[in-house]
């Protein structure tokens, strides 16, 4: 095992490989806050690329209900479970030990599944789901943790539920890269994208057996275990549509919520993102700190991250999230300037915006939320491709505009 630098655990740790070769990280923000289950992104990624025999049980794309639904059935249980059993009340995190660029959430103290490991001799702690595990991907669908009788509200419902979006995290230290023993699992130097060779692999499952996600999967038809390929032609610019641009995967640029906005990030030699203010996934992650990693206690270091449900307990989201969940419900409740442009840039283009930039507006009004007053600009958020040619504008406060009575009335008698 050589150690890394896990920048989501504020320390190092054990991995089998030496530092991820990525120079740019293919990396996605998903806000659970706007998700309305239509699974839209679920059926764009299906009808792509999981639609041929063997392929049935098979969805790189799925949108769970928590706290009870899961594809497969209590992926994320049984694996917290595994690493409980190994490290019994010992899976902690010390906020008191807090960096703003290595160490943003404190440190985590406990175990990773690669650390768990080596008490089961694997590269990392997993288990196989069963066949039956598979078969229900959207089982207790909007299914809530009890009915109130009473009205709910902020800042927790008390009875409560939330869609979890998933895909392929593209780790920077991906179990199922570390497991393969047939080194057919590969990371991309140029997007960070984690392929699976299909040519190399023999359908041993370590990898869908080390995936804490399992987002690694078997397919009995080919006898090899195939995973979410990230869209590499799009985000390459090579895919016709793209007129040689990089652009969004299927799954983000289909949604219809426009909860999700994904991009490239800069990494540099010391496994961290270089810093790139204007980058909207920068500035989500590192700067607002809006946005947090699934599951980071895994220790895959994953690069798809979450603005976190703000009516869900508290203690409930930090074993999902980590201890940065306070502070990335309180940015998003009370959204700077800023970060309400960035926003803004969610599903505005195909285009992978690499940079942003925001012009102030006048004053437009005030509203009053949560007891407090918030001031209302005319701001406009201006969005950047690659060479830094602009690719999108949008107003960050929409117009309203008011039917006139006369057509509205005309309209209702129809
Ligand atoms: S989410 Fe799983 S399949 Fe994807 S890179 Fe990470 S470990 Fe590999
Ligand atoms: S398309 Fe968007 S809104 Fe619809 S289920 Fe997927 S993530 Fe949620």
């Amino acid at each position: 095992m050589a150690k890394v630098r896990n920048w989501q655990l504020g320390r190092e740790m054990d991995y089998r490989y030496e530092n991820g070769k990525a120079k740019r990280q293919f990396a996605a923000v998903f806000n659970i806050n706007r998700c309305i289950a239509c699974q839209t992104c679920t059926m764009a990624c299906k009808s792509t690329w999981t639609f041929s025999p063997g392929q049935e049980l098979m969805w790189w794309n799925n949108v769970e209900t928590k706290p009870y639904g899961g594809y497969p059935q209590n992926w994320d249980l049984k694996t917290l479970d595994l690493q409980e059993k190994a490290n019994p009340g010992g899976q902690v995190w010390n906020t008191g030990k807090k960096d703003a660029k290595t160490a943003p959430y404190g440190t985590f103290e406990g175990k990773t599944i690669f650390e768990t490991a080596d008490q089961v001799d694997k590269m990392a702690t997993g288990y196989i789901p069963d066949e039956a595990d598979w078969k229900s991907p959207n089982i207790y669908e909007d299914v809530a943790t009890r009915f109130p009788k009473e009205g709910v509200s902020l800042p927790e419902h008390s009875g409560w539920f939330f869609y979890l979006q998933r895909i392929c995290n593209h780790c920077t230290y991906p179990a199922c890269l570390a497991a393969c023993p047939r080194n057919a699992v590969y990371k991309r130097e140029e997007d960070g994208i984690v392929l699976i060779d299909q040519g190399r692999c023999r359908g041993y499952r370590k990898c869908v057996e080390a995936c804490p996600y399992k987002k690694s999967m078997y397919r009995p038809s080919t006898r090899t275990s195939e995973k979410c390929i990230g869209c590499y032609p799009r985000v390459e610019g090579t895919d016709p549509l793209t007129d040689g641009l990089p652009m969004e995967t299927r799954c983000m640029t289909a949604c219809i919520g426009k909860i999700r906005l994904q991009g490239l990030v800069q990494v540099g030699d010391d496994g961290l993102w270089i810093e790139d203010r204007q980058n909207p996934l920068y500035y989500l992650v590192h700067v607002a700190k809006v946005a947090l990693p699934l599951y980071p206690q895994f220790g895959t270091q994953p690069n798809v991250y979450y603005i976190p449900p703000r009516w869900v307990p508290r203690d409930y989201l930090r074993q999902m999230f980590g201890p940065g969940v306070d502070d990335a419900i309180a940015a998003y409740e009370n959204p700077s300037r800023e970060t309400l442009a960035v926003l803004q840039l969610f599903r505005a283009t195909q285009s992978i915006i690499f940079s942003y930039r925001v012009v102030q507006g006048p004053k437009s009004g005030e509203l009053r939320i949560g007891g407090q007053t918030r001031e209302v600009f005319d701001d406009t958020v201006i969005g950047f491709d690659s060479k830094g040619r602009e690719i999108v504008r949008v107003a960050v406060n929409e117009p309203v505009i008011e039917r006139q009575g006369a057509l509205a009335f005309a309209m209702n008698t129809i």
